[in-house]
Protein backbone atom coordinates (compact mmCIF):
# COMPACT_ATOMS: atom_id res chain seq x y z
CA UNK A 1 0.00 0.00 0.00
CA UNK A 2 2.78 2.51 0.71
CA UNK A 3 4.71 1.63 -2.71
CA UNK A 4 0.91 2.72 -4.16
CA UNK A 5 0.82 5.75 -2.19
CA UNK A 6 4.37 6.61 -3.57
CA UNK A 7 3.58 6.34 -6.85
CA UNK A 8 0.48 8.29 -6.78
CA UNK A 9 1.67 10.87 -4.56
CA UNK A 10 3.45 13.32 -7.14
CA UNK A 11 -0.02 13.30 -9.43
CA UNK A 12 -1.80 16.47 -9.52
CA UNK A 13 -5.11 15.35 -8.62
CA UNK A 14 -8.70 17.41 -8.57
CA UNK A 15 -12.05 16.72 -9.43
CA UNK A 16 -11.80 15.99 -12.53
CA UNK A 17 -8.71 16.03 -15.18
CA UNK A 18 -6.02 14.33 -16.20
CA UNK A 19 -4.45 13.52 -13.28
CA UNK A 20 -7.48 11.72 -11.88
CA UNK A 21 -7.37 9.87 -15.00
CA UNK A 22 -3.90 8.76 -14.30
CA UNK A 23 -4.37 8.03 -10.63
CA UNK A 24 -7.52 5.37 -12.13
CA UNK A 25 -5.19 4.29 -14.38
CA UNK A 26 -2.57 2.71 -11.91
CA UNK A 27 -5.04 1.85 -9.52
CA UNK A 28 -6.44 -0.14 -12.48
CA UNK A 29 -2.79 -1.78 -12.88
CA UNK A 30 -4.08 -3.81 -9.62
CA UNK A 31 -7.63 -4.44 -9.81
CA UNK A 32 -10.16 -4.22 -12.79
CA UNK A 33 -11.76 -1.08 -12.46
CA UNK A 34 -14.12 0.31 -15.26
CA UNK A 35 -13.34 4.02 -15.48
CA UNK A 36 -16.33 6.03 -16.65
CA UNK A 37 -16.27 9.94 -17.90
CA UNK A 38 -19.61 12.07 -17.50
CA UNK A 39 -19.68 15.14 -19.27
CA UNK A 40 -19.14 18.65 -17.81
CA UNK A 41 -23.20 19.91 -17.81
CA UNK A 42 -24.55 17.06 -16.85
CA UNK A 43 -27.27 17.47 -13.96
CA UNK A 44 -26.68 15.46 -11.13
CA UNK A 45 -29.41 16.34 -8.75
CA UNK A 46 -28.70 20.26 -7.87
CA UNK A 47 -25.51 20.27 -8.91
CA UNK A 48 -23.71 19.74 -12.48
CA UNK A 49 -20.63 18.42 -13.60
CA UNK A 50 -18.44 21.38 -13.32
CA UNK A 51 -15.68 21.81 -16.67
CA UNK A 52 -12.93 20.04 -16.03
CA UNK A 53 -9.31 21.67 -14.85
CA UNK A 54 -5.49 20.92 -16.15
CA UNK A 55 -2.85 21.73 -15.41
CA UNK A 56 1.01 21.47 -16.77
CA UNK A 57 3.01 24.50 -14.66
CA UNK A 58 2.82 27.20 -12.35
CA UNK A 59 5.13 29.49 -10.49
CA UNK A 60 5.40 32.95 -8.98
CA UNK A 61 9.01 34.60 -9.53
CA UNK A 62 10.94 37.26 -8.01
CA UNK A 63 12.17 40.30 -10.22
CA UNK A 64 15.73 38.44 -10.75
CA UNK A 65 13.49 35.91 -12.76
CA UNK A 66 13.63 33.33 -9.62
CA UNK A 67 10.88 30.77 -8.56
CA UNK A 68 10.15 31.29 -4.90
CA UNK A 69 6.52 29.33 -5.43
CA UNK A 70 6.64 26.51 -7.42
CA UNK A 71 3.98 24.07 -8.37
CA UNK A 72 6.74 21.46 -10.07
CA UNK A 73 7.91 21.48 -6.05
CA UNK A 74 4.78 20.75 -4.59
CA UNK A 75 0.93 20.20 -6.24
CA UNK A 76 -0.10 21.90 -2.89
CA UNK A 77 1.17 25.62 -4.00
CA UNK A 78 -1.61 25.98 -6.14
CA UNK A 79 -5.12 26.67 -5.32
CA UNK A 80 -6.32 23.87 -6.75
CA UNK A 81 -8.78 24.74 -9.60
CA UNK A 82 -6.65 28.08 -10.60
CA UNK A 83 -7.80 29.36 -13.56
CA UNK A 84 -4.68 30.58 -15.96
CA UNK A 85 -3.16 33.89 -15.48
CA UNK A 86 0.42 35.21 -16.69
CA UNK A 87 1.08 38.78 -15.63
CA UNK A 88 3.36 40.61 -13.99
CA UNK A 89 2.35 42.62 -10.37
CA UNK A 90 3.25 44.32 -7.40
CA UNK A 91 3.57 42.65 -3.55
CA UNK A 92 -0.02 44.61 -2.34
CA UNK A 93 -1.51 42.64 -5.69
CA UNK A 94 -0.04 39.22 -5.41
CA UNK A 95 -0.50 39.16 -1.29
CA UNK A 96 -4.19 39.07 -2.64
CA UNK A 97 -3.50 35.71 -4.64
CA UNK A 98 -1.32 34.12 -1.53
CA UNK A 99 -3.33 31.64 0.80
CA UNK A 100 -1.33 31.13 4.57
CA UNK A 101 -2.05 29.16 7.87
CA UNK A 102 -0.92 32.15 10.17
CA UNK A 103 -1.60 29.78 13.17
CA UNK A 104 0.80 27.21 11.54
CA UNK A 105 3.45 29.39 10.23
CA UNK A 106 5.44 26.51 8.82
CA UNK A 107 2.57 24.67 7.23
CA UNK A 108 1.27 25.58 3.46
CA UNK A 109 -2.78 25.22 3.27
CA UNK A 110 -4.24 22.81 0.55
CA UNK A 111 -6.98 24.74 -0.47
CA UNK A 112 -9.62 24.76 -3.63
CA UNK A 113 -11.63 27.08 -5.76
CA UNK A 114 -13.83 24.34 -7.62
CA UNK A 115 -16.84 26.85 -7.53
CA UNK A 116 -15.44 30.19 -7.66
CA UNK A 117 -13.01 31.13 -11.06
CA UNK A 118 -10.13 32.29 -8.86
CA UNK A 119 -6.50 31.58 -8.81
CA UNK A 120 -3.97 31.97 -5.90
CA UNK A 121 -0.80 30.03 -4.26
CA UNK A 122 -0.50 28.04 -1.18
CA UNK A 123 2.61 29.25 0.86
CA UNK A 124 3.92 28.85 4.90
CA UNK A 125 2.75 32.32 6.58
CA UNK A 126 6.42 32.57 7.33
CA UNK A 127 7.28 32.75 3.50
CA UNK A 128 4.36 35.41 3.23
CA UNK A 129 5.51 37.77 6.01
CA UNK A 130 8.82 37.55 4.25
CA UNK A 131 8.04 38.97 0.93
CA UNK A 132 9.95 42.08 -0.10
CA UNK A 133 8.54 44.62 -2.33
CA UNK A 134 9.24 43.35 -5.85
CA UNK A 135 7.89 43.30 -9.42
CA UNK A 136 6.50 39.96 -9.14
CA UNK A 137 5.80 37.47 -12.52
CA UNK A 138 2.41 35.36 -12.17
CA UNK A 139 1.80 32.53 -14.23
CA UNK A 140 -0.84 29.39 -13.90
CA UNK A 141 -0.41 27.49 -17.18
CA UNK A 142 -3.67 25.76 -16.60
CA UNK A 143 -7.00 24.95 -18.50
CA UNK A 144 -10.80 24.88 -17.33
CA UNK A 145 -12.84 23.68 -20.37
CA UNK A 146 -15.59 21.78 -21.12
CA UNK A 147 -14.51 18.03 -20.39
CA UNK A 148 -15.09 14.89 -18.16
CA UNK A 149 -15.41 14.00 -14.36
CA UNK A 150 -13.77 10.73 -14.39
CA UNK A 151 -14.39 8.24 -11.50
CA UNK A 152 -13.53 4.20 -11.45
CA UNK A 153 -15.52 1.69 -10.29
CA UNK A 154 -15.36 -2.19 -9.51
CA UNK A 155 -18.28 -4.80 -8.86
CA UNK A 156 -16.76 -8.18 -7.36
CA UNK A 157 -20.30 -9.89 -7.63
CA UNK A 158 -21.13 -12.72 -5.09
CA UNK A 159 -23.49 -15.47 -4.38
CA UNK A 160 -25.90 -12.60 -3.74
CA UNK A 161 -27.48 -9.68 -5.59
CA UNK A 162 -27.19 -7.54 -1.79
CA UNK A 163 -23.81 -5.31 -1.88
CA UNK A 164 -21.46 -3.91 0.46
CA UNK A 165 -19.75 -0.40 -0.73
CA UNK A 166 -16.32 0.22 -0.23
CA UNK A 167 -16.12 3.86 -1.37
CA UNK A 168 -13.32 6.50 -1.28
CA UNK A 169 -11.74 9.67 -2.85
CA UNK A 170 -9.07 10.67 -5.31
CA UNK A 171 -9.13 14.38 -5.71
CA UNK A 172 -6.93 14.95 -3.11
CA UNK A 173 -3.38 15.86 -4.29
CA UNK A 174 -0.05 14.61 -3.22
CA UNK A 175 -1.88 14.38 0.54
CA UNK A 176 -0.93 11.00 2.00
CA UNK A 177 -3.32 10.05 4.85
CA UNK A 178 -6.23 12.29 3.54
CA UNK A 179 -6.38 10.39 0.90
CA UNK A 180 -3.92 8.12 -1.05
CA UNK A 181 -4.11 6.13 2.05
CA UNK A 182 -7.92 5.18 1.25
CA UNK A 183 -6.94 4.62 -2.27
CA UNK A 184 -4.33 2.34 -1.44
CA UNK A 185 -6.43 0.72 0.99
CA UNK A 186 -9.41 0.14 -1.30
CA UNK A 187 -7.42 -1.70 -4.25
CA UNK A 188 -5.73 -3.92 -1.79
CA UNK A 189 -8.62 -4.53 -0.39
CA UNK A 190 -10.36 -5.20 -3.28
CA UNK A 191 -7.46 -7.18 -4.98
CA UNK A 192 -7.64 -9.54 -1.64
CA UNK A 193 -11.83 -10.44 -2.76
CA UNK A 194 -11.88 -10.69 -6.18
CA UNK A 195 -11.19 -14.15 -6.96
CA UNK A 196 -12.74 -14.98 -3.70
CA UNK A 197 -15.94 -17.14 -3.60
CA UNK A 198 -18.02 -14.25 -1.58
CA UNK A 199 -21.92 -14.22 -0.62
CA UNK A 200 -22.28 -10.73 -0.81
CA UNK A 201 -21.48 -8.83 -3.81
CA UNK A 202 -19.13 -5.86 -3.44
CA UNK A 203 -18.58 -2.88 -4.89
CA UNK A 204 -15.79 0.05 -4.46
CA UNK A 205 -15.92 3.46 -5.67
CA UNK A 206 -13.03 5.78 -6.59
CA UNK A 207 -14.45 8.98 -7.16
CA UNK A 208 -13.70 12.91 -6.67
CA UNK A 209 -15.18 13.67 -3.03
CA UNK A 210 -18.70 15.51 -3.09
CA UNK A 211 -19.55 16.08 -6.20
CA UNK A 212 -18.39 12.27 -7.16
CA UNK A 213 -20.81 10.72 -4.45
CA UNK A 214 -23.40 13.30 -5.87
CA UNK A 215 -22.89 12.07 -9.78
CA UNK A 216 -23.18 8.30 -8.64
CA UNK A 217 -25.95 8.53 -6.93
CA UNK A 218 -27.79 10.36 -9.62
CA UNK A 219 -26.48 7.94 -12.14
CA UNK A 220 -26.79 4.96 -10.55
CA UNK A 221 -30.54 5.09 -8.67
CA UNK A 222 -31.37 2.05 -9.72
CA UNK A 223 -28.06 0.37 -7.63
CA UNK A 224 -29.13 1.56 -4.99
CA UNK A 225 -31.56 -0.40 -2.65
CA UNK A 226 -29.24 -3.05 -3.24
CA UNK A 227 -26.75 -1.47 -1.31
CA UNK A 228 -27.23 -2.85 2.47
CA UNK A 229 -23.90 -2.28 4.43
CA UNK A 230 -21.07 0.50 3.75
CA UNK A 231 -17.85 1.74 4.24
CA UNK A 232 -15.79 5.49 3.52
CA UNK A 233 -12.31 4.43 3.40
CA UNK A 234 -10.55 7.24 4.27
CA UNK A 235 -7.55 8.76 6.64
CA UNK A 236 -6.45 5.28 7.32
CA UNK A 237 -3.14 5.43 7.39
CA UNK A 238 -1.47 7.21 10.55
CA UNK A 239 -0.11 6.72 13.53
CA UNK A 240 -3.73 7.04 15.60
CA UNK A 241 -5.73 5.13 17.05
CA UNK A 242 -8.53 3.67 14.98
CA UNK A 243 -11.94 5.89 14.80
CA UNK A 244 -15.21 4.64 13.76
CA UNK A 245 -17.66 7.22 12.68
CA UNK A 246 -21.36 5.32 12.87
CA UNK A 247 -24.11 5.20 10.67
CA UNK A 248 -27.01 8.18 10.76
CA UNK A 249 -29.09 5.22 12.08
CA UNK A 250 -26.50 4.21 14.35
CA UNK A 251 -27.46 0.29 14.87
CA UNK A 252 -27.06 -0.95 11.69
CA UNK A 253 -25.44 -3.74 10.92
CA UNK A 254 -22.44 -2.65 9.65
CA UNK A 255 -22.04 -0.89 12.96
CA UNK A 256 -22.70 -3.41 14.86
CA UNK A 257 -19.67 -5.67 12.62
CA UNK A 258 -17.18 -2.57 12.85
CA UNK A 259 -17.28 -2.37 16.36
CA UNK A 260 -16.65 -6.00 16.85
CA UNK A 261 -14.15 -5.89 14.31
CA UNK A 262 -12.23 -3.15 16.63
CA UNK A 263 -13.17 -4.73 19.90
CA UNK A 264 -11.89 -8.19 19.05
CA UNK A 265 -8.73 -6.52 17.86
CA UNK A 266 -7.68 -5.82 21.31
CA UNK A 267 -6.02 -2.48 20.51
CA UNK A 268 -7.98 1.16 21.57
CA UNK A 269 -10.23 2.61 19.31
CA UNK A 270 -12.96 5.19 18.59
CA UNK A 271 -16.56 5.41 18.61
CA UNK A 272 -18.33 8.43 16.94
CA UNK A 273 -21.69 9.41 16.49
CA UNK A 274 -22.97 10.42 13.05
CA UNK A 275 -22.69 13.76 12.05
CA UNK A 276 -23.67 15.58 8.57
CA UNK A 277 -19.86 16.71 7.93
CA UNK A 278 -16.86 14.74 6.89
CA UNK A 279 -16.98 12.49 3.69
CA UNK A 280 -19.28 11.12 0.99
CA UNK A 281 -21.13 9.56 4.04
CA UNK A 282 -23.09 12.66 3.78
CA UNK A 283 -24.22 11.71 0.17
CA UNK A 284 -25.09 8.39 0.70
CA UNK A 285 -26.92 9.50 4.12
CA UNK A 286 -28.59 11.69 2.79
CA UNK A 287 -32.36 11.92 3.62
CA UNK A 288 -33.06 10.58 -0.24
CA UNK A 289 -30.89 7.11 0.19
CA UNK A 290 -30.56 7.13 4.15
CA UNK A 291 -28.34 3.94 3.38
CA UNK A 292 -26.29 2.15 6.72
CA UNK A 293 -22.74 3.76 4.97
CA UNK A 294 -20.38 4.36 8.58
CA UNK A 295 -16.39 5.60 7.81
CA UNK A 296 -13.53 3.81 9.73
CA UNK A 297 -10.17 5.61 9.53
CA UNK A 298 -7.55 6.26 11.92
CA UNK A 299 -7.30 9.78 13.53
CA UNK A 300 -10.62 11.66 12.04
CA UNK A 301 -9.55 14.73 9.47
CA UNK A 302 -10.85 17.11 11.79
CA UNK A 303 -8.08 15.80 14.40
CA UNK A 304 -4.64 15.49 12.94
CA UNK A 305 -2.41 18.99 12.86
CA UNK A 306 -1.17 17.77 9.44
CA UNK A 307 -4.58 17.62 7.65
CA UNK A 308 -5.28 19.61 4.22
CA UNK A 309 -1.63 20.85 4.95
CA UNK A 310 1.83 19.63 2.66
CA UNK A 311 2.83 17.91 5.93
CA UNK A 312 0.49 15.15 4.98
CA UNK A 313 3.14 13.71 3.20
CA UNK A 314 5.29 10.16 2.74
CA UNK A 315 6.48 10.51 6.23
CA UNK A 316 2.97 10.82 8.07
CA UNK A 317 2.07 7.58 6.69
CA UNK A 318 3.62 4.05 7.07
CA UNK A 319 3.25 0.39 5.86
CA UNK A 320 2.56 -0.79 9.42
CA UNK A 321 -0.74 1.27 10.20
CA UNK A 322 -2.12 0.99 6.15
CA UNK A 323 -1.49 -3.28 7.27
CA UNK A 324 -3.38 -2.51 10.84
CA UNK A 325 -6.45 -0.95 9.47
CA UNK A 326 -6.54 -3.21 5.75
CA UNK A 327 -6.47 -6.02 8.38
CA UNK A 328 -9.85 -4.43 10.28
CA UNK A 329 -11.58 -3.82 6.98
CA UNK A 330 -10.84 -7.39 6.17
CA UNK A 331 -11.72 -8.45 9.23
CA UNK A 332 -15.42 -7.06 8.64
CA UNK A 333 -16.04 -8.45 6.06
CA UNK A 334 -15.52 -11.43 7.36
CA UNK A 335 -18.10 -11.20 9.73
CA UNK A 336 -20.31 -9.87 7.13
CA UNK A 337 -19.62 -12.94 4.63
CA UNK A 338 -19.66 -15.24 7.92
CA UNK A 339 -22.52 -14.61 10.07
CA UNK A 340 -25.78 -16.12 9.94
CA UNK A 341 -28.56 -17.90 12.16
CA UNK A 342 -28.51 -21.30 13.33
CA UNK A 343 -30.91 -23.58 15.02
CA UNK A 344 -29.69 -25.79 17.85
CA UNK A 345 -30.88 -29.49 16.89
CA UNK A 346 -30.43 -30.75 20.27
CA UNK A 347 -32.31 -27.94 22.79
CA UNK A 348 -33.19 -30.53 25.22
CA UNK A 349 -30.43 -29.97 27.80
CA UNK A 350 -26.95 -29.58 27.13
CA UNK A 351 -25.66 -32.02 24.03
CA UNK A 352 -23.52 -34.65 25.08
CA UNK A 353 -19.90 -33.54 23.31
CA UNK A 354 -17.96 -36.35 24.70
CA UNK A 355 -20.18 -39.34 22.42
CA UNK A 356 -19.19 -37.03 19.41
CA UNK A 357 -15.54 -36.89 20.11
CA UNK A 358 -16.12 -33.16 20.59
CA UNK A 359 -14.57 -33.11 23.85
CA UNK A 360 -11.35 -34.80 22.94
CA UNK A 361 -10.98 -32.35 20.01
CA UNK A 362 -11.25 -29.91 21.95
CA UNK A 363 -8.96 -30.83 24.35
CA UNK A 364 -6.54 -32.01 21.74
CA UNK A 365 -6.82 -29.07 19.95
CA UNK A 366 -4.39 -26.13 20.28
CA UNK A 367 -5.35 -22.65 20.67
CA UNK A 368 -7.67 -20.90 22.64
CA UNK A 369 -9.19 -23.21 25.77
CA UNK A 370 -12.73 -21.09 25.39
CA UNK A 371 -13.38 -22.50 22.40
CA UNK A 372 -15.22 -24.99 24.54
CA UNK A 373 -17.13 -21.89 25.98
CA UNK A 374 -17.80 -20.79 22.54
CA UNK A 375 -19.29 -24.01 21.57
CA UNK A 376 -22.16 -23.40 25.17
CA UNK A 377 -22.81 -20.12 24.04
CA UNK A 378 -23.93 -21.14 19.98
CA UNK A 379 -25.59 -23.96 21.91
CA UNK A 380 -27.33 -21.72 24.41
CA UNK A 381 -28.20 -18.96 21.96
CA UNK A 382 -28.87 -20.60 18.25
CA UNK A 383 -32.75 -20.38 18.76
CA UNK A 384 -32.91 -19.24 14.77
CA UNK A 385 -33.54 -15.70 15.51
CA UNK A 386 -29.99 -14.88 17.29
CA UNK A 387 -27.13 -14.16 14.85
CA UNK A 388 -23.63 -15.36 15.62
CA UNK A 389 -22.49 -11.81 15.41
CA UNK A 390 -25.25 -11.62 18.44
CA UNK A 391 -24.30 -14.27 20.24
CA UNK A 392 -20.19 -13.21 19.93
CA UNK A 393 -21.31 -9.51 21.32
CA UNK A 394 -23.52 -10.82 24.30
CA UNK A 395 -20.62 -13.33 24.87
CA UNK A 396 -17.87 -11.21 24.75
CA UNK A 397 -15.91 -13.84 22.75
CA UNK A 398 -14.17 -12.68 19.52
CA UNK A 399 -16.32 -13.30 16.32
CA UNK A 400 -14.01 -16.04 14.85
CA UNK A 401 -14.18 -18.31 18.24
CA UNK A 402 -17.90 -18.04 18.11
CA UNK A 403 -17.86 -19.44 13.87
CA UNK A 404 -15.22 -21.91 14.84
CA UNK A 405 -17.79 -22.92 17.36
CA UNK A 406 -20.45 -23.10 15.18
CA UNK A 407 -18.84 -24.95 12.54
CA UNK A 408 -17.72 -27.65 14.69
CA UNK A 409 -21.66 -27.60 15.73
CA UNK A 410 -22.62 -28.45 12.42
CA UNK A 411 -19.87 -30.98 11.33
CA UNK A 412 -21.82 -33.39 14.46
CA UNK A 413 -24.87 -32.41 13.46
CA UNK A 414 -25.86 -30.57 16.64
CA UNK A 415 -26.86 -27.33 14.91
CA UNK A 416 -27.95 -25.50 11.16
CA UNK A 417 -27.91 -22.79 9.76
CA UNK A 418 -31.16 -21.12 9.12
CA UNK A 419 -30.35 -18.11 7.21
ZN1 LIG B 1 -9.85 16.29 2.60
Amino acid sequence: MYELIKRLYPICCSITGEGTRETLNIIKEYIPIEIHEVPTGTKVFDWSIPKEWNITDAYVKNSKGERIVDFKKSNVHILNYSVPIKKKLPLAELKKHLFTLPEAPDQVPYLTSYYEENWGFCITHRQYEELKEDEYEVCVDSSLKDGHLTYGELLIEGALEDEVLFTTYICHPSLCNDNLSGIALQTLLASALKDKQLNYSYRFLFIPETIGAITWLSLNENKVPKIKHGLVATCVGDAGKSTYKKTKRGNAIIDKVVEKVLKDSGAEYNIVDFCPFGSDERQFSSLGFNLDVGSLTRTPCNAFAEYHTLADNLDFVAEEYLQDSLDKYLDAVFILEHDGKYLNLNPKCEPNLGKRGLCGLIGGRKGPDHLKEAIFWVLSDSDGNKSLLDTSISSGMPFKIIKQAADLLCETNLLKRVV
